[in-house]
This record gives structure tokens, sequence and C-alpha cells, in this order.
């Protein structure tokens, strides 16, 4: 049987698999001004009662979205429910940051809405599509490649309940990125003998 994993920590694990390990095995969190900012974004999407709906399309925040057979759930910022001859799903991923410069999505960001859509696809018969809202340029993008997405989930998902299941911790991934980490004074990073940046 697959361990559940959650969406949130999908997130953590791609960011940093260390950072994922101290929060989902030890529980441990600390904010910080990028969390902080992250936050404030979502609260524009964080109403789990708000339903709107206009023009055939009815809209809700704050969305359970669950797959069995991934052993995979969690929240979705945003769902669209297009009621058309060819009814169809909008799921909406909100970032604060930017798109690539070829004007995609990050990769992590893609890989969350994308293991999103995998959740409304056990639920829903119908075309899904996602996107990532970038704060940043407030517009959404469209998710593509998702044959790439596919196989990403799936050995994402693989590696993580091999940790899980083996009680291995995972390498730092110390790089630049570590200064806008917010387990930054938990792990000190600067101390670890195998840092490479
Ligand atoms: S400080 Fe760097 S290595 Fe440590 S948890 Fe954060 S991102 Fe990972």
């Amino acid at each position: 049987m697959n361990t559940d994993i959650t969406l949130n920590s999908l997130e953590h694990f791609c960011f940093c698999k260390y950072q994922w390990w101290l929060n989902y095995t030890q529980g441990e969190w600390l904010q910080n001004v990028h969390t902080v900012l992250g936050d404030i974004v979502h609260t524009k999407v964080d109403d789990p009662h708000f339903v709107e709906k206009r023009k055939g399309i009815t809209t809700k925040r704050s969305v359970v979205v669950y797959n069995d057979s991934l052993g995979l759930y969690g929240i979705a910022d945003l769902v669209e429910f297009i009621n058309s001859d060819a009814p169809r799903i909008n799921v909406v991923e909100y970032k604060k940051g930017k798109p690539q410069d070829n004007g995609e999505a990050q990769v992590y960001d893609g890989l969350q809405v994308y293991a999103q859509m995998r959740c409304l696809q056990s639920i829903y018969d119908c075309n899904i599509d996602g996107y990532i809202y970038y704060n940043s340029i407030r517009r959404r993008v469209k998710l593509k490649n998702l044959d790439f997405y596919e196989n990403l989930l799936l050995d994402t998902l693989d590696e993580m309940r091999q940790y899980l299941a083996s009680g291995n911790i995972p390498p730092k991934s110390i790089t630049k990125s570590c200064r806008a980490c917010s387990m930054y004074e938990i792990c000190l990073p600067y101390l670890d003998r195998r840092r490479d940046a």
C-alpha cells in the first residue's frame, strides 16, 4: 500500500529534500519573509466556503482533492467547473514568483499543479487543464508537456516513499536558494562538510 503523500510536502521535497525531511518527519517549520509573502498570495484563494457561479462557470477555492491510487491528497487553490457542451475543469495554483524566461511554468510549480490535475482526474470524468497564477505578472500560465510531468510525478513520489520506508536522511541541497529557505537556522548549511555552494 502507498504511504499517503500531501501536495504540500511534494512542494517541500522539490525545493530541498532535506527541508522536506525536517518538516515531514521531524515536525520542524519556521516562517521567513518568503513563506509569509507566499501566505499573503494565498489569502486570495484561502476560503473553503467560497463558491461563485457566473456564466456557466462555478468557481471554488481551497478545494480538497485526492487520488487514492497515487496515494496523494491536499488542497487545490482554485478550481473552475465549466458547464458547457464539453464540460471541463480548470485548476489554478497561486504562486508569488514568476514563470521561466521562456514564459512556461517553473518546473516544480508545474509538478504541483499537475499533481492536482491527477487528483481531479480520479474524481471527475472530463478534460482538466492546469494553470499557475504568477502574482508578479498577475496572469495565468497554462501547463504544457504533460507527459514530462507524469514521469516526474511518479519518480518523485517513488523517491519520497523510499526515504520514508528506509528512514534514510536525504542530502541537503546546499545552493544559493538556501538564503531564501525558512529552515536556514535549523539546517545551518554553512557548517556542512558536504556543502558545494
Ligand atoms: S538551508 Fe538549504 S540545505 Fe538546508 S533545508 Fe534549506 S534549502 Fe535545504
